[in-house]
């Protein structure tokens, strides 16, 4: 079972609203490598995963994986609405009728027929959608869960190593801060995974020699990842257990597959986080679309539950 900290796993720079770079990173998020796509991977993996006891390592850190895969598609989908938040510089009034944003022929979304993601507003209110680059849904069959441990292992670094060159061009496509603080936090924690399941694969036999990491980008240039690659961030990896039962450990320490120099160490969770802060209303969206009536017909709703809840029952 899970819990939720309302924490971003990494601070999202703040920068002006950039449509086409939420466009961009749509593909980080819903695209065939993308975070959707690494969660649900690595959480089918360890639910389907067998073996005798001694084999629980490799399910632990299957798990943790998955499991900071959840908060990575938290951190990028906050990013692409933060990029989007805003757009169309609509200048109504708080005052406004809530059914009359656009009063008397305004058109505050015009904005979105500009850009290459008409849906960011048509259909998702300037939030992050479950799509790719060009708007294609995500899809259960992009997750590759063979049930061959080495296999999900190989699949698993390819998906990684992917996630990680697509995000290297993507931050080569916009130098919006926003944008780029997640694209580097990323880059930096698939090199982590890429040395988690490389590791792995290591104690079953394989030598990576100096094949990794993949690609051979000097993603280092790139000063946001920099910043992260000296606090060491692609050699640790969380275990997300709150007991910490996870045997991950025994996998995930020793050299780094990666060459460079560092030793690979396990930690429970990410020191740190930073409060998620709730989005600000959009009226030209109808999003939330809530008035002074509907807020304290809520408010009166919730009070009423909340006495019958309080009340002894006969
Ligand atoms: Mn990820
Ligand atoms: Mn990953």
């Amino acid at each position: 079972m899970y819990l939720h900290i309302q924490k971003l796993i990494n601070e999202i720079a703040v920068d002006e609203p950039d449509p086409a770079a939420a466009n961009a990173l749509q593909e980080g998020l819903g695209g065939q490598f993308g975070e959707m796509r690494t969660m649900m991977q690595y959480l089918f993996q360890s639910m389907n995963f067998r073996g005798d006891p001694s084999s629980q390592p490799y399910k632990d850190l299957l798990q943790g994986v998955g499991t900071e895969e959840i908060s990575h598609v938290e951190l990028i989908g906050t990013t692409i609405a933060r990029l989007l938040d805003g757009a169309p510089g609509y200048s109504g009034k708080k005052s406004d009728p809530v059914d009359k944003p656009g009063a008397k022929g305004a058109t505050p979304l015009s904005i979105a027929k500009d850009t290459g993601n008409i849906h960011h507003f048509l259909v998702g209110a300037q939030g992050a959608l479950p799509v790719d680059a060009v708007g294609n849904p995500w899809s259960g069959s992009y997750v590759y869960n063979s049930g061959n441990l080495v296999l999900d292992l190989l699949y698993n670094l390819m998906l990684e190593s992917t996630g990680r060159l697509q995000k290297c061009r993507i931050y080569e496509m916009t130098d919006n801060k926003a944008a780029r603080s997640t694209i580097a936090y990323l880059i930096v924690r698939d090199q982590a995974h890429e040395n988690a399941f490389a590791k792995a694969l290591e104690s079953l036999g394989v030598n990576w020699g100096k094949v990794l990491p993949i690609p051979k980008t000097n993603a280092e240039a790139f000063p946001e990842v920099k910043k992260l690659t000296d606090q060491g961030l692609q050699s640790i990896q969380y275990t997300f257990d709150a007991e910490n039962a996870s045997q991950a450990a025994k996998l995930y320490r020793g050299a780094s597959p990666s060459n460079d120099g560092t030793e690979l160490s396990t930690a429970q969770m990410p020191a740190g986080g930073v409060p998620i802060t709730i989005a600000p209303e959009r009226r030209e969206e109808f999003a939330p679309g809530l008035d002074v009536e509907l807020l304290s017909l809520i408010q009166a709703t919730a009070e009423i539950e909340i006495a019958s809840a309080d009340s002894p029952t006969s």
